[in-house]
């Protein structure tokens, strides 16, 4: 069995005008594929390998053979980051958090805008490609804000992540151009807060799985 590019599950257009619908199409249709043809290839001859889930495969490279991990962490955790990407970004979606997902803001950074200034920052900061996310604990306590180069996943870290934009110019340039910190600043615009609350629900009910969406 192979990993598949989840469709995307709106059109091109609707995150018009903070994602213009060429970059949409670009960076689903073909960033996002290039990562999981490469990943399907670096797993040829590997059947144990292809049948886990992208969430185990990447929690456990270790038990990757070390030929082809490098190519797995690469490719696997660009698969990973952006199939998560895809349904935190939503047309018409809660533009606040509520609930836990507030409250846990307010206690991690002391409020909701305080936060967003921290998240652009590291983000505007980050040297290269790579993702800003903001990650939690097993079990859904505690808030933190980290980057990692590439297409690196928290997964192996076993830090759940809420949330997370992509740093690489693709994912911004022909909008945005070079001006990152601009594109960081638009972006909650298409941030939907009901999934990211959903995000942070289900890791603190032990359904972490839920999270996955489709299986490969
Ligand atoms: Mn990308």
């Amino acid at each position: 069995m192979a990993y598949e590019v989840p469709p995307l599950p709106y059109a091109y257009d609707a995150l018009e005008p903070v994602i213009d619908a060429e970059t949409m199409a670009l960076h689903h249709d073909r960033h996002h594929r290039a990562y999981v043809d490469a990943l399907n290839k670096a797993l040829e001859g590997h059947p144990d390998l292809q049948g886990k889930a992208i969430e185990a495969l990447l929690r456990d490279l270790d038990a990757v053979p070390e030929a082809i991990r490098q190519a797995v962490r690469n490719n696997g955790g660009g698969h990973a980051n952006h199939q998560m990407f895809w349904k935190i970004i939503q047309p018409g979606g809660a533009k606040r958090p509520s609930g836990a997902m507030a409250q846990a803001f307010n206690e991690a950074f002391g409020s909701f805008d305080a936060f967003k200034a921290r998240f652009e920052e590291a983000g505007a900061k980050h040297f290269g490609s790579g993702w800003v996310f903001l990650v939690t604990h097993p079990g859904g306590q505690g808030l933190e804000i980290l980057t990692l180069p590439n297409q690196d996943s928290v997964l192996p870290l076993k830090r759940p992540a809420l949330l997370a934009n992509d740093l690489w110019e693709h994912a911004y340039y022909l909008k945005h151009r070079n001006r990152r910190a601009d594109y960081l600043k638009a972006w909650w615009e298409v941030v939907n807060w009901a999934t990211v609350g959903d995000r942070l629900d289900a890791i603190r009910s032990g359904q972490e799985a839920r999270l996955g969406g489709p299986a490969r």
